[in-house]
């Protein structure tokens, strides 16, 4: 076991680094992060800021010396940069499982070998793949990069071969994934931690809305059947397991409107659909993460409220200007996190708040009125 005044590394500087940054430090640890980027936001206020690139010899011996045990809060830092850390200390997730969660081809095949139902899809490593996919898929179907893609980025819609092969060549020719669109009821999440022995702890199932691809609402509990939450609890458990991880996973779930759960991806860090639970769990998935790299057993995912977290985007600045941050502190149970992000950029994630409430309904009331009032105040400047 690792226990407190041990440092604890993180790859990447961003706000997932940032809240590790926040919960590591709250329970006593220090914590280096490495993050070519000056401006940080994890780097800001970690004991040590690593200003050096993913693949830098020199940095990740530093840190192998030093850090008692190293995270990542992103799965596309390089797999030769897990390797090597990990022959000198204890990295969680292994490299392993960050693998199969950074290519969606991977990914996709692992959880169809989990005898788990994905939508249906392709793996298209050249144009010649195209033709037999787009002729046994439904269309309209999207091209997805097999690597880099996030929030929506890297991704096409296509609706016949034609199509396909254009965006193919606009995607960079690179491997990709063609997957069928899935008529949608619902997106769900599942976020759980498994430590290093393997106990395994789940928090509630998250319903999730999404707007042009990005997160944009996650109200818990998720408004679906006990059986369908179970379900869901069940399929992310035995990717878990599968995978034998250390860590939090966050799976993405697509509910059909045929009323089929789908895996959609993985994650191999806390996730968005996450920050809920740094007010409403008696232990945020920031914890746990600590917990899981430390080797000691899961703490409670309990809900303790109702909540529905909203994401706070650069759309909402104008001008430069920030949105009037006041109103949202008249609302007594709602709670702002900021990243200390320097620059505000269309779809870049700057924060997001969390509204409390004892019923679901209230909270998601009061969560859609501080957005109002938010937005209000860009209005009167434009
Ligand atoms: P992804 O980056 O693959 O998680 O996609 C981002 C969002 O796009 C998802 O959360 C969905 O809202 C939507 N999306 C992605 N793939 C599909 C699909 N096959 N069918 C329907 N919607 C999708």
């Amino acid at each position: 076991m690792i226990l407190p005044d041990s440092i604890l590394g993180v790859l990447g500087g961003g706000q997932l680094g940032r809240m590790f940054v926040v919960a590591a430090r709250n329970m006593g640890y220090r914590v280096w992060v490495l993050d070519p980027d000056p401006d940080s936001p994890a780097g800001a206020i970690a004991d040590y800021h690593l200003r050096a690139e993913y693949r830098d010899e020199a940095a990740l011996t530093d840190m192998g010396k030093n850090c008692a045990a190293i995270t990542t809060e992103f799965e596309n830092v390089p797999a030769e940069t897990l390797q090597f850390l990990e022959s000198r200390v204890p990295v969680r997730p292994a490299s392993s499982a960050v693998a199969i969660a950074r290519d969606r081809i991977m990914e996709k095949t692992f959880i169809r070998e989990q005898g788990l139902a994905t939508a249906p899809f392709f793996a298209i490593h050249k144009e010649d793949d195209l033709a037999d996919a787009c002729q046994q898929l439904e269309m309209p179907a999207l091209l997805k990069t097999a690597q880099l893609g996030y929030d929506g980025k890297g991704q096409l819609a296509v609706s016949n071969a034609d199509e396909a092969r254009q965006g193919f060549q606009r995607l960079g020719s690179t491997p990709c994934a063609l997957e069928e669109r899935v008529a949608l009821e619902l997106e769900l999440s599942v976020i759980l931690v498994r430590s290093v022995t393997g106990e395994t702890a789940v928090y509630p199932v998250a319903e999730n809305r999404h707007v042009n691809g990005i997160l944009d609402t996650t109200c818990v509990p998720a408004r679906v059947s006990a059986e369908l939450a179970a379900q869901a609890e069940h399929m992310a458990r035995k990717l878990a397991d599968a995978m034998q991880y250390c860590g939090i996973l966050a799976v993405e779930f697509f509910l059909s409107r045929g009323g089929e759960l789908l895996i959609n991806e993985m994650a191999p860090r806390p996730h968005n659909s996450g920050h809920y639970t740094l007010d409403a769990c008696m232990n945020s998935q920031f914890e746990q993460q600590v917990r899981a790299l430390c080797g000691l057993p899961p703490g409670s995912t309990a809900l303790l409220s109702p909540v529905v977290m909203v994401n706070i985007l650069g759309d909402w600045w104008h001008e430069g200007a920030p949105p009037p941050w006041e109103r949202l502190f008249n609302h007594p149970q709602t709670k702002l996190h900021l990243y200390g992000k320097q620059h505000a950029r269309g779809g870049r994630k700057m924060g997001h708040f969390n509204c409390l409430a004892a019923k679901l309904d209230q909270a998601i009331h009061v969560a859609e009125q501080v957005r109002a009032e938010l937005a209000t105040q860009r209005a009167t400047h434009s």
